[in-house]
């Protein structure tokens, strides 16, 4: 997963640039980049680490222009080489530079096809280098000195007919203005929005909506699914849907990744998380149990629990208190960095814990490492009861449209029953969300979305590219990755870090 922005302006953008950056910094925090157009010449400055630590005010000086792109990214397929970091640029035609979130499925023969047919150079093992260059090649291919908006979009249909899989894309033309797209199933989010500036208006597509509140910018819409937006060099509009399907957003975004300040799809992150809440209570109500005390794993899964512990008509606290200032054990490389980190950033408040039946609330299980060790910490606290509820239903499949699921080898839930979980995590009752209550969570908010992205909890992948071969293929792709001990292949929000700064 990574977090993405593009202004089209009227002034200089780094600020902008950067100050959104922030805001996304949540969807990555391996690199961060930010690229500039200024009339002549395009700018670059990107590096490993946080959007603060690769920007200062000495080094960004250089990065002028009205028009721009910046994305915060943690690492897909391919690991760390900060060659990967985006935007990516070509020289032709005309200098293209783009930024991507998402995930192509079709990326290997892409590639093939790309360095064969196309008689491309490509430098990394990134998917989005490919993209920009089937972008390039489509652009060229058409033998015009000048794009108009309908050549573009005749050249981005073919590029549509030539990926699969998932992307939000912003990119920058030279010398024509600002473009961005969104994949036909509208997987990952990409929203618009504008700014007054005197008579005129500035422009700015971003991964969530929260960047354009923050910078001032009002909300008009989320991209269409298979819509292609071209802000021309006179910031006049232009849209063309370039590709048809099934609207099929990830409902990870909902879960975990996104910030409840965010709204995707006209769906409020907060108000499905609170949805989430209202629901697994009922299951839980069901059960009959004698619960004390309602007390959620910080901090994704705060919006959940409270409505949670009201339904049930239960107190809610905040036992489990988090050091805001370590980073999240997930994006360490190693299981054996997260497990020794786990303890270290979440401390209890023995009162609320002791002799007490405690409800423990959290976003998701994925391997369960967490979980396991959160439940022994409260054990070890006095509670007398443990019960543990997960906000999203078991997690049992990898992710192919670009966010970080592990293998199913790695997932706690893939082969084992509720009971059986509920026993390896040393909990005396564990509840999941139905599939069917996180859809309703989620479609309150938009109609529309009637079947949204659940793969990972379901295995019935949205687009038909997707095999029972192809997700062999992952697996063991994966796996090797995981055996050379890093998170490649996989990515996560940071969503919870970031809240806890708020
Ligand atoms: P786990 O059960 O995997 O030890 O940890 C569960 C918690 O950590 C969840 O709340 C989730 O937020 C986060 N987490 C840990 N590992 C992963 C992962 O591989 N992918 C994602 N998406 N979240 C993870
Ligand atoms: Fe989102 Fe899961 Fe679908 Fe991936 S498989 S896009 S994480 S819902
Ligand atoms: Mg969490």
């Amino acid at each position: 997963m990574c977090g993405i922005i593009g202004i089209a302006g009227n002034h200089h953008v780094v600020q902008d640039l950067y100050d959104g950056l922030v805001t996304l910094q949540h969807r990555g925090q391996d690199a961060a980049g930010i690229m500039t157009y200024d009339g002549k010449k395009f700018h670059l400055r990107k590096g490993d680490g946080l959007v603060r630590e690769v920007f200062k005010v000495h080094n960004s000086a250089g990065l002028k222009g009205s028009m721009g792109l910046g994305h915060v990214r943690y690492p897909t397929a391919g690991g760390y080489d900060p060659a990967e970091s985006q935007p990516f640029y070509v020289n032709a035609p005309f200098g293209i530079a783009l930024i991507h979130n998402g995930n192509l499925t079709n990326y290997i023969k892409l590639s093939k096809d790309v360095e064969s047919n196309n008689i491309r150079h490509l430098n990394t093992g990134s998917d989005s280098e490919v993209l920009l260059n089937v972008v390039a090649d489509e652009i060229l291919k058409l033998h015009e000195p000048k794009l108009t908006p309908q050549l573009l979009f005749q050249a981005m249909e073919r590029v549509y007919k030539r990926i699969t899989g998932s992307y939000s894309v912003i990119m920058m033309i030279a010398d024509h203005g600002l473009v961005a797209f969104r994949d036909p199933q509208a997987h990952r989010p990409l929203i618009l929005g504008k700014r007054v500036d005197g008579p005129s208006f500035e422009y700015m597509f971003a991964s969530e909506s929260v960047a354009l509140n923050a910078m001032g910018f009002e909300v008009m819409r989320d991209l269409k699914p298979g819509e292609v937006i071209f802000i021309d060099e006179k910031k006049n509009m232009h849209s063309h849907i370039a590709g048809k399907s099934k609207m099929t957003p990830c409902s990870f975004e909902w879960i975990y990744l996104a910030r409840p300040d965010s709204t995707i799809d006209e769906v409020s992150v907060y108000k499905a998380r609170l949805r989430m809440g209202e629901y697994l209570a009922q299951k839980i109500k069901a059960a009959n149990l004698e619960i004390d005390v309602v007390i959620p794993v910080p901090d994704s899964s705060r919006s959940a629990a409270i409505p949670l512990a009201h339904e049930l008509g239960v107190k809610y606290r905040e036992g489990l208190m988090k050091n805001r200032y370590i980073g999240r054990t997930f994006i360490m490389p190693d299981q054996a960095t997260r497990n020794k980190s786990i303890r270290y950033k979440l401390t209890p408040i023995e009162l609320e814990f002791k002799g007490k039946n405690v409800l423990l609330v959290d976003d998701s299980i994925v391997r369960g490492n967490t979980s396991r060790q959160i439940v022994d910490m409260v054990r070890k606290s006095g509670a007398k009861k443990v019960y543990f509820a997960s906000c999203a239903p078991p997690l049992m499949y990898p992710c192919v449209y670009g966010v970080d699921i592990p293998t199913k080898k790695e997932l706690i839930a893939h082969n084992m029953t509720v009971d059986e979980i509920a026993k390896s995590l040393g909990v005396d009752g564990l509840f999941y969300q139905d599939v069917d209550d996180l859809v309703k969570s989620i479609a309150v908010g938009n109609a529309k979305i009637k079947d949204p992205c659940m793969a990972c909890f379901t295995g019935k992948y949205p687009t038909p590219e997707v095999t029972p071969e192809m997700l062999e293929e992952v697996e063991k792709i994966r796996g090797c990755e995981s055996l050379q001990d890093h998170a490649a292949g996989f990515e996560s929000g940071m969503s919870d870090d970031q809240m806890s700064m708020m």
